[in-house]
This record gives structure tokens, sequence and C-alpha cells, in this order.
């Protein structure tokens, strides 16, 4: 017989009156008297006393129930050793009355050695997926229709459990699971459950769902947030996917489990809900991936997918200076299809690579077309997934189109996603992939900044040429300052690396203002444009077209750091005096002869001249305009000099710093910075 077997009184004292052997080698106590002092002598002893009171009241239930006419219980909990090793205990009681009274003779199992046994998990001692199976469907097929009403089939799975092995070993992953194990047997103690596998947990159980669902989601939330508890160091998702059988349906434990599954996946990346209900909605959207995919290799052919472009604007002279490529699919038979839907379908199925050498090619081909003409010329971005790193020798493609039209490298740009769950071999893949790109002379840029989880680790372990800020990431700046600080530090930090900023989804002048103010280097969005076709890109009326001679020279200028004044003061909140004064600072540039304001810090647009963001320098105040005329005087001599000047009632002392020069438009551009004589 595996485990052990004891015997206690089913009164108040609940004192101990035989243990086997096998019993008391489970707490691993030498003797009967060494376990009775180890014990006390008592059930209470043997329980682990967090347990206890669970323990009790479920036995009491369990013998009290009418219809529990042998009077057997079975409970599990968990007990600790002698040695303070904790282990876990499957008790199957039964309630007798004998000459000494009432008593509870007890089969006590370990579960590890329970887990010798093939029809169950070996880390966990639940059941194993077969056996489950089994099990629920013969459940499914005797229950009565209102019966099969109370049931549901829920799938749990925990968010990111290999990244959790990976931060705190094997062991205490395999700890985890076991414990999960034991909270889900506990609170479901009439249900089935299983692990099918790695970190899959399935329970089929009787639910007490309402029409409205709502008792269903108080269990959940119980449940989960005492998963979510097991762990104090690191934060736990349990997400469950529930799946309620249908009375009219013959269903297989089997399509069941998949439903579940389903709900449970669809709620991967929506982190404000921890479960979801399957609904036939869920399995429409699983056939209009399986249509996407079926219609791929068409829309290719008879251009059902299109090539649309968005521009990306130079803040320091609102012009283009880039554009991203972006797939618009109008398909003859499903309709327009958003790219919302197509590349996660396009990724789930392994054919992501296809759509994108077919953008690839098609951008080479519009450049060639455009060169030819000898119409302006772009740099534009394409969109990689990190798919496409495994499933085609993307670089090849990348190189054979290029050679083929005849492209500059540095005419294509490459965008690549952050992303979380990268490890291992996919990891090393991919950082493999990007920097072949970038030894063979091409841009790689950071798409969604700010959307996943490990930004920061992302920036350490590739070098990107360009970050992309999600002005999701963004969009709070207005309400919170702490927002606004990261951003300015995550900024300033990108300008140290030598990495270019960008920000996407700019809509209102508003966010212009601020991305300029703080130093942007560029931004894209519907309030310069919506993606629209090459042609149309090049006739709008709002914006020109940045000269490619002056795309070095603006590059070069883009990473300066104007410091402020206002970041400074941030930086020492604690302390109620601000300990650096910040000058005032302006970037400008004089071009054929003009002077043209770039930026400027926000002391200086305080107490000099507030720029109002505009690209050309109109201003009637004649002291601004003297300031001007001075600053050409001096950009005039051989060697700029310092000056004074009176803005605004106070007396300047004014240092003008060449910073860089235009090579071929001749451009230049200058620091400035005003010192008050006071
Ligand atoms: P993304 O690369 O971050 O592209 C920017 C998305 O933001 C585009 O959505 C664009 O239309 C949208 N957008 C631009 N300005 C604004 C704005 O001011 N406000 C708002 N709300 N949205 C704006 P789109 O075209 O739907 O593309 C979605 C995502 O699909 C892209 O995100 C990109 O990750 C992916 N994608 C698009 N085309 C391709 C492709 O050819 N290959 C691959 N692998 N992915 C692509
Ligand atoms: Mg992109
Ligand atoms: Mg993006």
């Amino acid at each position: 017989m595996p485990g052990g077997f004891f015997i206690y009184k089913a009164d108040k004292s609940e004192e101990i009156l035989f243990a086997n052997d096998e019993f008391i080698k489970i707490f691993e106590c030498e003797d009967f008297d060494d376990f009775m002092s180890y014990t006390g002598g008592t059930f209470y002893g043997v329980v682990h006393p967090d347990d206890l009171k669970r323990v009790e009241a479920q036995i009491i239930l369990q013998i009290e129930s009418p219809d529990n006419q042998d009077k057997l219980d079975y409970v599990q909990y968990r007990i600790k050793t002698k040695t303070g090793r904790v282990r876990y205990i499957e008790d199957f009681g039964r309630h007798v009355t004998s000459g000494n009274g009432d008593l509870f003779y007890v089969f006590a199992v370990d579960l590890k050695d329970k887990s010798n046994r093939h029809d169950v998990d070996i880390l966990t001692g639940l059941l194993n997926r077969e056996n489950f199976l089994n099990n629920a469907n013969l459940i499914l097929k005797n229950l009565s229709k209102p019966d099969k009403l109370g049931m549901a089939f829920v799938w749990f799975n925990i968010d990111n459990f290999k990244l959790y092995n990976k931060r705190f070993g094997f062991e205490r992953g395999n700890d985890l699971l076991r414990e999960a194990s034991y909270e889900l047997s506990s609170f479901f103690p009439d249900g089935l459950v299983s692990r099918f596998a790695d970190d899959h947990f399935v329970v089929f159980t009787t639910f007490n769902y309402k029409q409205d669902g709502l008792d269903a989601e108080f269990e959940l939330e119980e449940i989960q947030s005492k998963l979510a508890a097991l762990n104090k160091n690191a934060a736990l998702r349990f997400r469950a996917g529930i799946y309620f059988p249908s009375y009219n349906e013959d269903e297989e434990a089997q399509t069941a489990c998949d439903r579940a599954k389903l709900a449970c996946d669809r709620i991967k990346n929506n982190h404000s809900v921890n479960y979801c209900v399957y609904n036939e909605k869920l399995t429409s959207k699983l056939i209009k991936y399986q249509d996407i995919i079926d219609a791929l290799d068409n829309a290719i052919i008879n251009s059902s997918i299109k090539i649309y472009y968005q521009p990306i604007v130079r803040l320091l002279n609102g012009k283009i200076c880039e554009l991203e490529a972006l797939a618009r699919w109008n398909d003859n038979k499903l309709g327009f299809i958003s790219p919302g839907d197509f590349i996660p379908a396009l990724e789930k199925y392994h054919d992501i690579h296809k759509l994108d050498i077919f953008m690839i090619n098609q951008v080479c081909k519009d450049y060639k077309a455009r060169r030819v003409r000898g119409l302006p010329l772009v740099p534009v971005s394409i969109n990689l997934s990190r798919m496409d790193f495994e499933l085609c020798d993307i670089f090849n493609e990348v190189e054979k189109a290029v050679k083929d039209s005849e492209m500059p490298k540095n005419m294509l740009k490459i965008e690549i996603t952050e992303s979380i769950d990268l490890r291992g071999e996919d990891l090393n893949i991919l950082r493999l992939g990007i920097e072949k790109f970038k030894l063979n002379g091409y841009e790689v840029w950071m798409d969604d900044f700010g959307s996943g989880y490990s930004s920061l680790n992302v920036l350490k372990d590739y070098n990107f040429d360009t970050i992309k800020f999600d002005m999701k990431f963004l969009s709070d700046f207005g309400t919170s300052d702490k927002s606004k600080f990261i951003i300015n530090s995550n900024l300033s930090m990108a300008k140290q690396m030598g990495i270019q900023s960008l920000a996407e989804g700019v809509e209102t002048q508003e966010q212009l203002e601020y991305l300029k103010n703080i130093g942007f280097e560029k931004a894209q969005g519907y309030l310069f444009s919506k993606p629209a076709p090459l042609d149309e890109i090049f006739n709008l009326n709002n914006l020109e077209i940045e000269d490619f001679r002056d795309t070095q020279y603006y590059e070069e200028l883009g990473g300066i750091d104007l410091p402020n004044q206002e970041n400074m003061q941030r930086s020492i909140s604690r302390v109620n005096y601000t300990i650096a004064l910040v000058k005032p600072m302006a970037l400008i540039e004089i071009r054929d002869g003009e002077l043209i304001f770039l930026a400027a810090n926000d002391v200086f647009k305080e107490k000099i001249w507030d720029l109002k963001f505009n690209f050309n320098l109109s201003s009637s105040n004649s002291d601004i305009l003297l300031f001007k005329k001075l600053i050409l005087d001096a950009a005039n001599k051989a060697r700029p000099q310092q000056f004074s000047a009176f803005v605004n009632c106070e007396q300047y002392n004014i240092s003008m710093t060449p910073i860089a020069q235009s090579r071929e438009t001749k451009a230049k551009a200058y620091l400035i910075i005003c010192e008050s004589e006071y």
C-alpha cells in the first residue's frame, strides 16, 4: 500500500491513537514516540497551521453532507517534516463509530509517491492529460442537462512562466507549479484538476454561473489572487479561459479544453483582464485567420496588397526626411483587412515573410521608378517582423532587392518592434540578424519603444540607430509629471547614446509643441499626414521634402541636448531650491544669408524670445530685430565672436559657437549662449 495510515479521535481532542511506520516516515520521525512528541499527538499537529482551518471545515462539510452515506472525506494539505521540509498530502478519511467512540481512519499519501503511478503528472501529482480527458468525458456523458449547465472547463496559464524559470531557476519554477497545483486542488475540491504540460492547468468543475457570469467572476478572482500571491518576488499573472459546455451538443472534453484555451490565449496581450469566457466569436476569429492565410498568395499576385507611405517629419526644419512603408490590403473577396488583423494572422501561421519580402521589393521598385524619372527621393523605412529572421534569409532578400534597383543602402531603414517574449536561440537569431544589417550599412530602428516590458533591456542588447517612441507612451505627458520626467530622461539617454528619436502617432498641435520643446528629432502621425500612396505624399501642400544633401548635417544637430531649467529643477525636486541655473541657449542656422532659429531652451524662450514654434522668423520686437542683426554680423566675420546685446530690459554677453555645417548647401549652425551681465 502506498502512503501511510493513522487513526485519530473524531472529537475536540483530535488525539492520535495509531500511526503506522509509513506515515511516521513521511514526517521523517524515528518511531511512534518521536512522531507523537513532534506532532503533540494530535491531528492539529499533523496539518500545516496555515491549512488547518480550511481542512477541518472541509472534512466536517463532507462528512455531514446527507448524500455521503459512507462518511468518507477527501482533503489535501501540507505537512512539515521534522527536518523542516514541506510535503503535500492527500488524505482519504472515513468517519467510523466503534467501541472507542467516534474515530477517523485515514489513508495518507505523499503526492510525490503518488506521482510514480502512471495516471498522474509526475511533477505535481495532478491528473495527467489523458486521465483528465477520460474522466471528464465520463462525467460529460452521464450528466443530466441541467447539471451540465452548472459545469465549466477552466484553462489556466501562467504569464511568462519561461521567464520565471530563467530568472529563478528550474527548481523554483517546479516549486511554483507544485504550489499552484496544490492551490487549485484545494480551491476546487470537487473538480477534476490536471496539468496538461508546462504551465497549463485545466480544471473541470461545478461553477456557480448565473446568466450574467458574475458568480464565476467572483470565484475566479479569488483563486487568481491566491495564485498570484504564491511568489512575493515577482508579479505572477494566472490567465484563465472558461468554457461552459452547452447542453444541446455532444461534446468531447478535448473540444471543450481547446475552447477554454482559445479564450485564455485571447487575453494574452490584454493585461487589464485576467479571464475570458469563450464565445462563438472567438472561433470565427480563428476562421478569419485561416481566410487571410488562404488569400495571401493571390493578394500578392493580383495587387490587392498595396504600399502606403507615411511621412516622417524632422522637427528642426519641419520637412519630410523619411517615409514609413505600411501594407494596405483591400481584398477582392474579404474586403478591407486591417494590419491589426492580417499581421498577427500571418505571424501566427508563419507566413509573414511572404508579405515582408513583397513589401521590400515593392519599396525598391517605387524608388527606382522615381529615380529613373528624376523625381525627388526620400529614404524609406520598412517593418520587419522578428519572425522574418527565422522564416527566411531576410538579409539576403533585402540585399537582392536593393542591388536590383540600385538603391543606396542609406535609403532603406529597417524597423523592428520591441518584443518581450524572446528567449534563448530566438533572441540570438534576431540579434545576429540585426548586427548583419548594421555591419552592411543599413540603419536599424526600434519600433514601438515603450509598448513592451523590457524597453531598457532591448536598448542595452542591440545597437539601434533610431528609437520610435510610441505615442501611447507619450500620451499622458499632460497629466503626469512623472511621465514627463521619464520621457525627458529617455530622450536625453538616447541622445547621449547617439540614438535618434522619433515620436509616432502625433495627432495634435499641442503634442507637436511638447515634442519640439523637449528636443525630439522627428515625428510622424495624422497631424502631418495619414499613410497614402506615394504620389500623394509628394504632392502634400503643407509639407516640403528635405534636401537629402542636408540630412547628415541635421542629424548631427539633432543630437544636441539643450539643457532645460525645468528638468534641472525636477531632478532635484526633493530639495527646495535650484542648484544649477541654466543659461538661455538657442540653436540657430544661417542659410543663404538668412537667419533661422532652429530650437531654444525654456530659459531662452522665457527671457529672450519665445520662438512660438514657427519655422520662419518674424518678429516686430525691436530688441529681437537688433539681436538678429548682431548675430548675422557676427556670423559674417571669419571667426564668430562674443558680443553684447540688450534684450527685454537686460544686458547679455552672447557667445556663438559653430556646431555643424552642411558641406553641400553650406548651411551653418551655431549654438548661442546668453550670459546675463549682472
Ligand atoms: P507601426 O509600424 O508602429 O506603424 C504605425 C501605425 O500607426 C500604422 O498603423 C499607422 O497607420 C498608424 N498611425 C500613424 N499615424 C497615426 C496617428 O497619428 N494616430 C494613430 N492612432 N495611428 C497612427 P497600421 O498601418 O495599421 O499598421 C499597424 C502595424 O502593423 C504597424 O505598426 C506595423 O507594426 C505593422 N505593419 C504594417 N505594415 C507592415 C508590413 O509590411 N510588414 C510588417 N511586418 N508589419 C507591418
Ligand atoms: Mg513601424
Ligand atoms: Mg510603431
